[in-house]
């Protein structure tokens, strides 16, 4: 359980069952249902899909709709809060039309609403969010139709709120509520001073790419005064940045926002509602502390700060405790969804099967590494290792000056990682390691080869070093004895994972199983929910992964179903989409091939079978078939 730090970063939802399997917990509870993440693979499988694979557990999207709620409900209820809480999902986290749908009908017994920060978000928003009860925060910035689409919302009953994000936008708001006679419900976005820490810590400060500073809120309100508008002022805004790790940032936020909002209410507006934005964190490292990849505090924690600010600031100015709103994007959906792949190839060192027999006409560089190999002792590693190192330097020196022939070097080579595994193997018998011999264990780490893309499956891992949990899926009663790195399919040196949670921190390798012959050994990646799942990049042409969504199933034998399969992208499909036409390449092909056919240089019945092979290639996933 340990090598993996599954309890810390799980939040519940993971466990290892006594098969050594990770299992999705979708109720949180141990003692209750639990879903063999290789059951649903076995699942996929027999349906004649391949690996990679996203994986959606919609019962945990659920679960985290209903936690946040209720610890918003459980703050308030203990503070004796006056007004309510009402959240928003933003869908740029995930704007996958089934989360969305998910989170709204979850959401629903709480009201509970969507944000969109795009002209497609808010098209999408308006046909989801039809609860009038819960409401519709628009941000980002605005052209007249996004505006006129605000005002949409208006004229249909629902709440709504267009936020202002730069002065210059109100202008705009005004002549087009003028223009569609709709009178708009006013969101304002602070700008807070109160500086961020972590990787979106330029969301606020002076160099914030969105807000008005206080000067130009209080100029937005007398503009509005002069408009006979200000009772449409009903909601301040701020955003302190994603994935907060310190509360203390969060605390000083909220007290700064809350304290302009009063101030708000006390110049006379009827302003009803403060939303503090995103920023609710995961703790991805399991290592519960500010980094930026964790967070210092619990969910109930978060909603009591937030709601004890609140109300301790208004009731010092004297206003009444407004509905308080936060946009949590990460909190609901990182959970929900994980990648899975398959280790299809292992790049080794030393290759066991390439012996050179020694003869006396062996360069003395090759002697020399022989001898270092036969030398080795528990009492002189540190030495061989250096004197290792020294020959296969010389040796690479002697091979370009052309003295060393190409398979004593190979030999010479393969005899240097042979070194290196029984350094590694003596080293355990040790209690102290020197610094030297610990970097040895990174050099010697094997390469495992997995069937996906960094660049399409965890952006922010090539992106901004985000740390994701990493993990195999089985065997985890058996100790994982290869140090290794993980390598991706795409052919860019970046496609890799670069840093591991390990048991003692972060690692440059992470601890696997050998495979056995025939295994398909399994590797997930967790909490891909939040942002990862929408965000990919289509280096080299890797589309969308398939993808399925999972529901508990408790009167099922297997105690889950598959709701639905969406198939991931076909070559064809990809190229399309940049403007290649897959049905106009095929026909080129064609012609090329019958132009051979006639030359005789390709039998014709061959030729049609090119033809075919060519187009059943174009329908086929873009990731590697690892079955043929
Ligand atoms: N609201 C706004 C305005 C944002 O810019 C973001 C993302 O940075 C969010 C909400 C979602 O934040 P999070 O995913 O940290 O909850």
């Amino acid at each position: 359980q340990q090598q993996y730090n599954i309890q810390r970063w799980s939040d519940s939802f993971f466990h290892i069952n006594e098969r050594g399997e990770v299992c999705v917990l979708p109720f949180q509870d141990e003692s209750g249902l639990q879903i063999p993440l290789n059951n649903v693979i076995d699942e996929v499988k027999s349906q004649g899909l391949s690996l990679p694979l996203v994986i959606r557990f919609h019962d945990v999207l659920r679960a985290q709709v209903r936690n946040l709620n209720l610890a918003f409900q459980q703050a308030i209820k203990e503070l004796d809060y006056q007004g309510e809480y009402r959240g928003v999902y933003p869908i740029k986290v995930n704007q996958m039309r089934e989360v969305v749908e998910e989170i709204v009908e979850a959401g629903q017994e709480f009201d509970f609403g969507l944000e969109a920060g795009s002209k497609p978000e808010i098209l999408a928003v308006l046909a989801y969010n039809t609860n009038s009860n819960s409401l519709t925060i628009l941000n980002g910035y605005k052209d007249r139709d996004f505006m006129r689409l605000g005002l949409l919302g208006v004229k249909m009953g629902r709440k709504c709120f267009i936020v202002i994000e730069n002065f210059s936008e109100l202008k705009l708001l005004l002549e087009v509520s003028r223009e569609q006679n709709i009178r708009p419900l006013i969101g304002l976005r602070l700008k807070l001073s109160s500086e961020s820490r972590g990787k979106w810590a330029s969301s606020t400060g002076d160099k914030a790419k969105f807000g008005l500073s206080i000067l130009e809120i209080i100029k937005s309100l007398n503009i509005l005064e002069d408009e006979a508008m200000l009772d449409c002022v009903k909601l301040l805004h701020f955003h302190m940045g994603s994935q907060i790790a310190d509360i203390k940032t969060i605390k000083e936020a909220i007290i700064e926002g809350s304290r302009v909002y009063a101030k708000i209410a006390k110049m006379g507006v009827n302003i009803e509602y403060i939303d503090a934005g995103g920023g609710l964190a995961i703790d991805y490292d399991g290592s519960r502390s500010s980094t930026d990849s964790s967070r210092n505090y619990r969910l109930d924690e978060y909603a009591m700060d937030l709601v004890l600010s609140i109300k301790q600031i208004c009731d010092d100015e004297h206003v009444p405790h407004p509905t308080i709103v936060t946009e949590s994007g990460r909190a609901i959906t990182a959970h929900h969804s994980c990648v899975v792949t398959n280790v299809i190839d292992i790049k080794k060192k030393h290759h066991e099967d390439f012996v050179l027999e020694a003869t006396d006409k062996d360069h003395y560089l090759l002697q020399n590494m022989r001898s270092t190999l036969d030398e080795l002792s528990i009492d002189n590693c540190q030495e061989m290792l250096n004197d290792a190192k020294q020959i296969k330097a010389e040796s690479m020196q002697a091979f370009k000056l052309g003295i060393l022939e190409l398979e004593q070097m190979a030999a010479i080579e393969n005899i240097y990682w042979q070194v290196m595994d029984q350094i590694s193997l003596l080293l355990k018998q040790k209690d102290f390691i020197p610094e030297d011999l610990q970097e040895l264990e990174k050099s010697r780490a094997k390469q495992y080869l997995c069937n996906f893309s960094v660049f399409q499956s965890a952006a922010d891992v090539w992106a901004i070093d985000q740390i994701l949990p990493i993990m195999p899926l089985q065997r985890l009663n058996e100790v994982p004895e290869e140090d290794c790195k993980l390598c991706d399919i795409t052919c860019d040196s970046d496609g890799q994972i670069k840093q591991f949670l390990g048991p003692e921190g972060l690692s440059e390798t992470i601890k696997l199983h050998k495979i056995k012959a025939e295994e398909s050994y399994h590797i997930g990646i967790f909490l891909t929910g939040a942002y990862q799942d929408v965000m990919g990049v289509m280096h080299n042409l890797f589309g969308r992964l398939h993808e399925v969504h999972v529901y508990a199933d408790k009167d099922d034998d297997s105690g889950f179903y598959i709701d639905e399969v969406i198939h991931g992208g076909a070559c064809g499909d990809v190229l399309s989409t940049m403007q290649y036409n897959p049905a106009v390449m095929a026909q080129t092909i064609k012609k090329e091939i019958d132009k051979n056919i006639k030359a005789g240089l390709i039998q014709s019945r061959m030729g049609v079978k090119h033809i075919d092979f060519y187009e059943n290639c174009l329908k086929q996933y873009t990731y590697l078939d690892t079955q043929n």
